[in-house]
């Protein structure tokens, strides 16, 4: 048998460098807006390309095997590096900073960090909305110690109910029961604001969605939905494994009547639908659902993200082919003014005009996907 090979373009190796804005110019404050006047308002940090699953669409085991080269620790920007950074993106507008990875709770200690950004504030003296995405598997054992550190909300990634599919999924074997108790221990810790994604994949767990919506309907969990995405150069992606997030509405609300409901703020990714009650209007006690359709309904329009890789980069599009190195700002004593790092991530922003989801449809037209190159999900964080 053919071994599958992958266009595997290490991202880590490329770093770009932009002159900053000179000391003349006035400090950027507050709003600070992309060519296309997006502002910068969430902030999404690595803090580790390593994780304990092996999702196929995101670290497939052909590639990140045993011998796949992490970086080392001493790569990695130190908990005192991230909050320096974090305190800049705050100044310049972010209200909204998501933890994630590679498996965030894989950092050790990661509540000291959680502690540094929970006493962040914006320049009105409003403490930011702190977030983080995981994969549930460590969260039963670590959630009280989470929220006591400032963790409001968390998004646990699951994939299916059935353990067999859940398995498969995450091609470690392991099972659903204990990302389930994750979110129990989750809402009994006192998070709030608690949601699940599931990437949903044609042929491999679409048969889950209308099981999961039962599942977390009337629980006070969020449920989203995702599109299997064309991140990174390794998961095989193929259109064809793209359920639309339309078909995945349609299914639900055969059974479970729903309504549309509004944004919750702007540049949400999600579309949010709410269970009807008997009258047809929205019951909030049945909850909603949101689904995420970076595929067939691109939303860079109001796009607001910036991320941080684990190593210092700043990217300013899940696909864009390049990241800022702010790692070696930060580590350079002749440049490690906080002024010098504001103005060089509000340049960044400010010569942003990234829309890849816009610009890749329709796929017909794209002549050579694998010619063009796009970070890893677990180096970049989703
Ligand atoms: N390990 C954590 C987790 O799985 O929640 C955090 C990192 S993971 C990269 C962040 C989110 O990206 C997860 O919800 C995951 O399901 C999603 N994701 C990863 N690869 C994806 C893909 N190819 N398409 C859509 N979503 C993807
Ligand atoms: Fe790990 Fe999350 Fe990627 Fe799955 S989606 S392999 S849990 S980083
Ligand atoms: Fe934002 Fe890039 Fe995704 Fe468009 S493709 S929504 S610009 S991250």
């Amino acid at each position: 048998m053919l071994a599958r090979v992958f266009p595997l373009i290490d991202h880590r190796q490329y770093a770009q460098q932009q002159s900053a804005q000179s000391f003349a110019d006035p400090l950027p404050t507050g709003n600070v807006q992309d060519r296309l006047q997006r502002p910068l308002r969430d902030l999404r940090i690595s803090v580790t390309d390593r994780c304990n699953f092996r999702c196929a669409y995101c670290m497939p085991k052909e590639v990140f095997g045993s011998d796949y080269p992490y970086l080392p620790h001493s790569s990695l920007l130190s908990f005192e590096e991230v909050t320096r950074v974090a305190r800049q993106f705050v100044a310049l507008g972010v209200r909204k900073i998501r933890l994630t990875g590679g498996e965030p709770l894989l950092r050790k200690n990661l509540e000291a960090l959680l502690i540094q950004l929970a006493e962040l504030r914006t320049s009105q003296g409003e403490a930011i909305d702190l977030t983080m995405t995981t994969n549930g598997s460590l969260l039963a054992r670590k959630a009280k110690a989470l929220k006591a550190a400032g963790l409001n909300r968390v998004t646990v990634s699951l994939d299916a109910l059935d353990d067999r599919v859940f398995k498969r999924m995450n091609d470690v074997d392991f099972p659903v029961a204990k990302v389930l108790e994750g979110i129990e221990a989750a809402q009994a810790s006192g998070i709030t604001n608690i949601k699940v994604n599931m990437v949903v994949k044609r042929g491999v767990n679409d048969h889950e969605v209308l099981p999961m919506a039962r599942y977390f309907q009337g629980t006070g969990v969020a449920l989203r939905f995702i599109e299997f995405m064309d991140v990174g150069s390794t998961n095989g992606w193929n259109m064809d494994a793209v359920l639309p997030s339309e078909e995945v509405v349609r299914t639900i609300a055969e059974h479970m009547p729903l309504v549309h409901l509004p944004a919750s703020a702007a540049g949400e990714t999600a579309q949010r639908w709410g269970y009807a009650g008997p009258n047809g209007q929205y019951l909030p006690s049945l909850g909603e659902i949101g689904v995420i359709s970076s595929v067939t309904q691109a939303f860079c329009g109001d796009c607001n993200r910036a991320r941080l890789s684990t190593e210092g980069r700043l990217f300013t599009c899940l696909f864009a082919g390049q990241g800022f190195d702010l790692r070696q700002l930060l580590r350079s004593a002749a440049t490690a003014e906080d002024e010098q790092l504001a103005r060089e991530i509000a340049t960044v922003w400010q010569r942003r005009s990234d829309r890849y989801s816009q610009l890749r449809t329709p796929w017909a037209e794209l002549p050579d996907r694998a010619a063009i190159p796009k970070p890893e999900m677990s180096y970049i964080g989703g």
